[in-house]
């Protein structure tokens, strides 16, 4: 996951000095210059009460920086307000790098309480400046005379993306409807945290308590003892308590013998919120996917849909569509023939009984033992968690040239985070980076790749990214952590992202690193993870305690494994994304009068088998109802086409570290931020658009 922490300011701000300073704010380290190595973090001198008023004395100067571009004498130009705007609002860049890395990476209740007075200072700093209606004539005349000025493709994206910022949030309708679009953006954002709530609410009140040790047959040890861990919680001594978070219910519906039980914690888990309770989201659904079409018939759009893809690299709804059911003629089929499979080892245990959803996991994971008698523990020796890092770390400098070196002398908020130097070809200073690998209560989960500040140049001057990898590995008692492969690829997967920041050559704050298209930004990390199961990759990094290299039968079990069940995961994600698409497709006017019958309505046009809901229903779909992710579901399933073509450049030269192919990648896609077109970019490095062909043969879909 690439975080957008910095994106979430909604401008263009990044580091820099600051010029006015009151007395009181004189010992505040995070408005002061930091003589540290490479303009690091001072860590040890931010104390919690410097966060609020570094904040306030950030807007403060930003907001005198726009007042300077909009007192401006000469005529707008792109020099002077333009690239004059995007270098605006360095401090604020800079607290906001801290304090939000800090939120996620090392929270705490008094940090928390200083994020909820934040949130509202920047939204309505955001809106402050992006409803400016002085900056935006500004803005506006240097976009109408854009023909008149000699601008390179990096400044044409920079005017161009500038420009449709302010308009997007509204900065060309009339007061009138500037009002109206404000309101319903306040509606929405309260409809979507009250379906959040609602989701979290739900999920946590359920629990499936079992009294009966017969009803645990075929449950592994370990989720045995955290279930009677969490009675005990409970005050249920001697009895096991399943619930609906992800690691107690997933693994129930693989191991549990008793189908009934299956049953009842499958059908809570896909009936959350649809219940007509207190806490169902079917009406909030109704009025947000309204809210949402008003919103973008206000700002002129056909549909939200087509709002939001505009400035995608899929830029319309029907190549998403078009994406999705190319995908779906394949993976509907593969997974049908593994219901018949199943279905066939079913009525062995149950005569006469039909496959049913809460079955579909438990036959899979019999036929994954049965027939490819694959263990998951039995590779867990060889991924140690500081060879996978030196072993991603050697890939990248086979393929890129960079290095990493670890440095001591730069200050970390942790004991267990480790600092890198990254290093080019030449032997110059690239950037920092900061890993920090374990699982701990001051940490939000997942895995992420921030920044602390990214690459652009100023004055002639080249500013360096400080970036940072997180992930929620456990760490072991024993001192050799180990992990699942999955685990391990995760690296490889926030290193690209990593490297997309490192490598980053580009002039403006608001063009470099990683701010690019959202379905494209996923494709540096996706495309690294393909080198972290090669079999030659494997034999560099993968080697157990006494340090012999994994086995290659091991890996060829790995290799056949890898595609197994893989017709039900792409369907019921590729489902979850058609769904996303088919709300935001309604005009304001349509209104639904069930979700259920709405959602049946548009499955039944893709097929989709019964035993397989789409991977998030949508009273829970809170990637889609709960936030910013609307018509962002597809991006998931964009960038698997994408990284697999890609990555097939590689394989199609007979070398997976081929030189020319890695200098062309590096210069067309990871140097490059968003100084151009996403697809044009592709097409650079690959020659034509990406197809959907290698991700169908990857998965052994399509011969
Ligand atoms: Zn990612």
């Amino acid at each position: 996951m690439k975080k957008t922490i910095l994106a979430m300011l909604s401008l263009a701000i990044i580091l820099g000095s600051c010029s006015r300073k009151d007395s009181n704010l004189t010992d505040n380290p995070l408005i002061q210059d930091w003589n540290t190595p490479h303009g690091t973090v001072p860590f040890e001198k931010i104390k919690l009460t410097h966060y609020l008023p570094a904040f306030e004395e950030a807007i403060k100067q930003h907001n005198a920086e726009i007042d300077a571009i909009i007192d401006e004498k000469n005529a707008p130009n792109f020099e002077n307000t333009i690239a004059q705007f995007d270098y605006s609002g360095q401090l604020l860049s800079k607290v906001g790098g801290v304090f939000y890395n800090m939120t996620s990476a090392n929270t705490n209740p008094e940090l928390q309480t200083i994020e909820e007075k934040v949130g509202p200072m920047m939204a309505k700093h955001s809106d402050d400046v992006l409803m400016n209606a002085k900056l935006f004539a500004k803005v506006k005349q240097v976009w109408d005379n854009r023909a008149k000025e000699n601008l390179n493709q990096e400044q044409k994206m920079l005017l161009d993306k500038t420009y449709k910022k302010f308009v997007r949030a509204g900065a060309l309708l009339d007061s009138e409807k500037q009002a109206k679009l404000r309101k319903v953006n306040e509606e929405i954002t309260t409809l979507q945290s009250k379906f959040v709530s609602n989701l979290l609410k739900e999920t946590k009140s359920f629990k499936l308590v079992v009294d009966k040790k017969e009803d645990l047959k075929g449950l592994p040890e370990w989720l045995i003892e955290a279930a009677a861990n969490t009675a005990k919680e409970e005050k249920q001594n001697g009895k096991w308590i399943f619930t609906l978070d992800n690691p107690s219910v997933f693994p129930f519906i693989t191991y549990a013998e008793n189908r009934s039980l299956r049953e009842k914690i499958f059908k809570a888990r896909i009936n959350r919120n649809n219940n007509g309770n207190e806490f169902d989201n079917k009406n909030i659904i109704s009025k947000l996917v309204s809210l949402r079409a008003s919103k973008a018939e206000l700002l002129g759009y056909k549909t939200f849909a087509d709002y939001v893809l505009e400035d995608r690299m899929n830029k319309t709804p029907s190549q998403v569509y078009q994406l999705l059911e190319g995908l779906l003629k394949y993976s509907v089929p593969a997974a049908t023939k593994d219901a018949s499979e199943f279905q066939k080892l079913l009525a062995k245990d149950v005569p006469g009984a039909k496959l049913e959803a809460w079955d579909w996991f438990y036959y899979a994971e019999k036929v994954k033992q049965q027939k490819f008698n694959f263990n998951e523990e039995e590779t867990r020796p060889y991924f140690e968690i500081n060879n996978v890092r030196q072993g991603c770390f050697d890939v990248i400098t086979k393929l890129y040239g960079l290095t990493f070196t670890e440095r001591k002398d730069i200050p970390v908020y942790e004991k267990d985070v480790t600092v890198y130097e990254c290093k080019n070809e030449k032997n110059e200073h690239v950037g920092i980076m900061y890993f920090d690998p374990y699982t701990r209560a001051s940490k939000v989960g997942g895995a992420w790749c921030n920044g602390y500040r990214e690459q652009f140049v100023q004055k002639g001057k080249k500013v360096t990214p400080i970036i940072t990898v997180c992930f929620n590995y456990a760490k072991s008692a024993s001192g050799r952590t180990t992990l699942t492969a999955e685990e391990a690829s995760t690296i490889f997967h926030e290193m690209g992202h990593a490297i997309h920041s490192l490598l980053s050559n580009c002039v403006y704050p608001s063009t470099g690193g990683t701010s690019v298209p959202r379905d494209f930004v996923e494709l540096p990390s996706q495309i690294l993870e393909h080198w972290c199961t090669q079999p030659q990759v494997l034999r560099m990094y993968a080697k157990n305690e006494k340090g012999e290299v994994i086995p290659d039968a091991l890996i060829k079990k790995m290799e056949t494994v890898g595609n197994f069940n893989i017709g039900f995961s792409m369907t019921e994600r590729f489902a979850a994304a058609y769904l996303d698409m088919e709300f935001h497709m309604l005009k304001s006017t349509d209104k639904i009068a069930d979700i259920n019958a709405f959602e049946k309505k548009s499955m039944d046009k893709i097929g989709l088998l019964s035993q397989i809901p789409p991977r998030y229903r949508p009273t829970y779909f809170s990637h889609v109802f709960g936030g910013e992710y609307a018509v962002g579901y597809y991006s998931y399933v964009w960038s698997e086409v994408m990284d697999a073509d890609a990555f097939q450049a590689f394989v199609e030269t007979g070398d997976i570290f081929d030189k020319t192919t890695a200098d062309k990648f590096k210069n067309e896609i990871l140097s490059r931020g968003s100084t151009d077109d996403a697809m044009e970019m592709y097409k650079r490095f690959r020659g034509k658009a990406p197809s959907i062909d290698a991700v169908l043969k990857n998965s052994g879909m399509k011969k």
